[in-house]
C-alpha cells in the first residue's frame, strides 16, 4: 500500500508523516521536488527530517508531496505511473 502525505492546509500532514516514518523505519519515501521529478529516500533519511522544517515556523516536511511504502519496488512502480523521473538519494542510498 502506498500512502500519500501532502499538505492541504499548511503543515496539516507534517505530524502524520513524522509518525508514520517513525513507525516504519525500514520503509521508503518518494519526495517530490517537482510534479514530474522525485527523490527516493529511506524513511529515516536525515534529509527528510531536518530540524528547520517546523510547522510552527511556517515550514512543513509535507509542503512537498511524499509517497510512502514499505515495498521499494512497489513505490517505484507507483512513481513511474506519474511519469516521474526518480533519482536515488546519495546520502541514505535506499
Ligand atoms: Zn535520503
Amino acid at each position: 500500500m502506498v500512502l500519500e502525505f501532502w499538505d492541504n492546509e499548511p503543515g496539516d500532514q507534517h505530524d502524520e508523516f513524522d509518525d508514520w516514518t517513525s513507525r516504519h523505519p525500514d520503509a521508503f519515501v518518494l519526495n517530490y521536488l517537482a510534479d514530474d521529478r522525485a527523490m527516493l529516500h529511506k524513511a529515516v533519511c536525515a534529509k527528510l527530517h531536518g530540524p528547520h522544517q517546523n510547522p510552527s515556523e511556517g515550514k512543513s516536511r509535507t509542503q512537498r508531496r511524499k509517497l510512502c511504502c514499505d515495498d521499494r519496488r512497489f513505490l517505484l512502480l507507483r512513481g513511474a505511473k506519474d511519469t516521474v523521473s526518480i533519482d536515488v538519494c546519495q546520502s541514505c542510498k535506499p
